[in-house]
């Protein structure tokens, strides 16, 4: 994280993508100090740090464009709704959806996965009905869809993973039936770093007729989305993971089903007519973005998009995996740590455990050398019952982040080790 080009501590390895770290300078945050000490920020499957361009046009918004959208006659109110729908333009573009409609803003992941919970759901399910998702979920793709068992009769079934991280295909494909209505899965999983074959759960799913939403959370920071190629019926993804701004996020979701779903929230901008006898709704998208929404943080998630682009996802793609099989020689090699979630092709995710330290210390300990990481059951606690864990202490990567991060995270990890030797 850095700023100057690291060359790496390992002999004789030079990263083929180092430029792609030296994107620090761009984070004004990693320039902070933190307890003294530099400040070594690894917990970005949580949030991502925001560069400056993001953190400009959300400045820049207010100070030259506010005005609500979508019901203004004045310049200003045309203007940043013009704003806003460029956006929506810039989310189609980055996950390849055939049209902006098909893309309703949400208030990230967690809200998108409510709106096809509360909407689709429970307006097509019947009693005896099954949703499939996987011991790996995050609980923002679990609690929706046991609101929606709960309100329609539906079932939850678990797909279960094997003891490397990776789903058991065969048992997804055997619990696959004319019951499942609904499949419902994470792009890669935030505690473990596994990257699904989403496209071809898709296939398997559709071809017994069921749905299915892709929890896109860790994904589209990390890796090139391209919803068509996948075939999935919905995705879901968070601004603030994506070196945008908290408080936005998107929902892809097939056209026809779209315009076929009923509206969750009721309010302005979703109607087309209002009366107290009866009402009618906007069509998709309109339909589910109820009142006044975040559209400096939209606008900001546009520059955000623009800044992936600038990168390129492909480059960061590369960058990470290659810092993630350097931090997994560094973790593999300190005593008594244990990798949680080693499945090939894993995404840029190191979840660990260590012999006699609870993970909330190890992270307090990291934290005193300015090392951020995340330790607890990342909302994932299924997943941990599943490999007998209370929790993991979990370092994740980001465009920004080199080997002097790395290095950095097993020195500290090293020294707590000491400091509970000597106790
Ligand atoms: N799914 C996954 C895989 C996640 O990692 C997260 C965030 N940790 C979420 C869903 C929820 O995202 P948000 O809190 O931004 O709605």
């Amino acid at each position: 994280m850095s700023v100057a080009l690291q060359s790496g501590s390992v002999a004789g390895e030079a990263a083929p993508t180092a430029g792609v770290a030296s994107r620090a300078a761009d984070f004004p945050i990693l320039s902070r100090r933190v307890r003294g000490k530099r400040l070594v920020y690894l917990d970005n499957a949580a949030t991502t740090q925001k560069p400056e361009s993001v953190i400009d046009a959300e400045a820049r918004y207010y100070r030259e464009s506010n005005a609500n959208i979508h019901r203004g006659v004045h310049w200003l109110s045309q203007h940043s709704t013009d704003l806003y729908e460029e956006s929506r333009e810039r989310v189609r573009a980055l996950l390849n959806a055939q049209r902006s409609d098909e893309i309703v803003f949400t208030r990230g992941t967690t809200e998108a996965v409510n709106l096809v919970a509360n909407s689709w759901a429970r307006s097509n399910l019947k009693p005896g009905d099954e949703i499939l998702v996987t011991t790996m979920e995050h609980h923002s793709n679990i609690v929706p869809w046991q609101l929606a068992c709960a309100q329609t009769g539906a079932v939850l079934r678990v797909a279960p993973i094997g003891d490397g991280g990776a789903l058991d295909l065969d048992a997804f494909d055997a619990m696959l039936g004319a019951r499942t209505r609904l499949v419902a899965v994470a792009h890669v999983s935030n505690a473990l770093g596994t990257v699904n074959p989403v496209a071809r759960l898709v296939q398997r799913a559709h071809a017994v007729g069921a749905m299915v939403l892709v929890d896109g959370a860790q994904a589209v920071a990390h890796t090139a989305v391209d919803v068509q190629s996948i075939g999935c019926d919905f995705y879901a993804f968070s601004g603030h993971k994506v070196y945008g701004p908290t408080g936005v996020g998107a929902l892809y979701g097939r056209y026809d089903l779209l315009q076929a779903m009923p509206p969750w929230q009721g309010g302005g901008d979703m109607i087309r007519t209002v009366a107290f006898e009866a009402s009618t709704w906007a069509d998709a998208p309109q339909r589910f973005e109820a009142g006044t929404p975040n559209i400096a943080g939209v606008v900001a998630l546009g520059a955000a998009i623009d800044y992936l682009r600038e990168v390129g996802i492909e480059r960061i793609a590369a960058h990470e995996h290659a810092l993630l099989a350097y931090g997994t020689r560094a973790l593999e090699s300190i005593p008594g740590l244990r990798l949680i979630g080693t499945a090939p092709g894993k995404a840029g995710i190191l979840s660990f455990t260590i012999d006699g330290i609870h993970p909330h210390d190890l992270g307090t300990i990291l934290d005193t050398e300015g090392v951020a990481i995340r330790a607890g059951h990342h909302c994932t606690m299924p997943l941990m019952k599943r490999f007998g864990i209370p929790g993991t202490a979990r370092a994740s990567l980001a465009l920004y982040n080199d080997e002097s991060d790395v290095d950095a995270l097993a020195a500290a990890i090293r020294r707590a080790q000491d400091l509970f030797d000597g106790r």
